[in-house]
């Protein structure tokens, strides 16, 4: 009988443990190669759609709606004058979870400890890697060389992978991200606790969600700018930020005002046109195609991704599995693109000001479920056999 194929994943993140279960639940052998040296997810929250999640259920990844909140609505108000604009009804089956994004990785990694052909190797930064035309090699900072019939890049958006397939750098989408995760009993009585709330004003927008079994409530707020440095926990500047917000509803003033620290990140994206495999190299997730987060799917993209790509070399011998990375590249390009560009037009919608601010606040007051319905395509996607 044949081997089955041998599989290094570069990267231990949402997207990269999602395939290594995926590609073992089907037999083949995974070695995870992480960059730190313990799992320590940083960001605070996520909403997991019903897309994502029907992958991870099939993957039996559980603990996911215990560790957050099942909410069937998103609740859309204007920052200025703090008027409901909407209430958005979210996919009843499987209803949205919200949930920390440590959360999820801890759910995703207890998944990957049960699977014995994975193997975890950390503090394991990927420094090179080549492709010698019937394996790959590759090399991590503290010397170790491996080698495997696939190297998978998952190592996020400032991808080392990429680098070996199409060299791409990231953009910087003109937005930084703040975040602070507040106690619940320290958040005003204005704000919802148990939905997703999304404030729109101009040239900023605000969402807060309940995480940690509800406890804790995840506030990220979105402004425009041109601060662009690397990583995604650089202390904020309180006055800056605050400034964003001076007209803005008191309740929202009252919010901003409770953390200690709001913690910053530039907001950069990979334009999902360029190669996403070469040889027997292929990349996913954030690698492939970082994305803004204005659709909260950037996750669910590299969810998605685990899983076609695991179908893909289920039927891949060492000899095809250039042809089938590739046919996977073809089969998520379409779908990502469009989810990619949609996320990067939400972005424009929600900071809009002056006139079209009115006629935006005017067509979600009127605009009912069918502004829900508007993104059934993203939601209704489930990764049925491809082949
Ligand atoms: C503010 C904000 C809110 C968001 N909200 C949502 C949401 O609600 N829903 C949603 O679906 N998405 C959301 N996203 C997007 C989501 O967080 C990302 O798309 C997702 O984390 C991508 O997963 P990934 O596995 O590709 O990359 P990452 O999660 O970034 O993981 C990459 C991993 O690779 C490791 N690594 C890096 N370099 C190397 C190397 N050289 N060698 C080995 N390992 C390496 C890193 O340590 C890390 O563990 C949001 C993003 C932001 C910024």
């Amino acid at each position: 009988m044949a081997h089955p194929l041998s599989i290094a994943i570069a990267g231990g993140g949402i997207g990269g443990l999602t395939a290594a279960l995926a590609l073992a639940r089907k037999g083949m052998d995974v070695q995870i190669f992480e960059k730190s040296s313990r799992f320590n997810p940083v960001g605070a929250g996520l909403q997991l759609s019903a897309n994502a999640l029907c992958v991870l259920d099939q993957l039996q990844v559980t603990g996911l709606r215990d560790a957050g909140l099942e909410i069937d609505h998103v609740r859309i108000r204007d920052g200025l004058s703090g008027k409901d604009l909407a209430q958005i009804p979210t996919p009843a089956d499987p209803k949205t979870v919200v949930l920390s994004r440590s959360s999820l990785h801890e759910c995703l990694w207890q998944a990957v400890q049960a699977c014995p052909n994975i193997l975890t190797v950390m503090d394991a930064a990927l420094v090179d890697a080549q492709d010698n035309g019937t394996s790959v090699s590759l090399t991590t900072q503290s010397g170790t060389t491996a080698s495997a019939d696939v190297l998978i890049g998952a190592d996020g958006v400032w991808s080392q992978t990429r680098a070996s397939v199409s060299g791409t750098q990231p953009a910087y989408s003109g937005r930084m991200a703040w975040r602070a995760a507040l106690p619940m009993d320290q958040v005003p009585s204005g704000i919802a606790r148990d939905t997703v709330t999304l404030w729109l004003a101009p040239k900023a927008h605000l969402v807060t969600y309940p995480i940690d079994h509800g406890t804790s409530l995840n506030a990220v707020a979105f402004t425009q700018g041109d601060w662009n440095e690397q990583g995604w926990s650089a202390p904020g500047n309180r006055d800056e930020f605050s400034a964003s917000f001076s007209p803005w509803t008191s309740v929202v003033q009252e919010l901003i005002d409770i953390p200690d620290q709001w913690l910053k990140w530039a907001l950069c994206g990979v334009s999902p046109t360029h190669n996403w495999t070469k040889g027997r190299i292929a990349l996913l997730g954030d690698a492939a195609h970082a994305m803004v987060p204005f659709m909260a799917q950037g996750a669910a993209m590299s969810i998605e991704d685990g899983a076609i790509l695991a179908q893909m070399l289920d039927c891949a011998t060492p000899e095809t599995v250039p042809a089938q990375l590739k046919t996977y590249e073809i089969l998520r390009k379409s779908r990502v693109q469009r989810v990619w560009d949609q996320s990067f037009q939400q972005g424009r919608i929600y900071h809009m000001g002056g006139v079209m601010r009115l006629a935006r606040n005017t067509a979600m007051r009127f605009g009912g479920d069918a502004l829900g319905k508007r993104y059934n395509w993203i939601y209704d996607w489930r990764a049925r056999s491809q082949q």
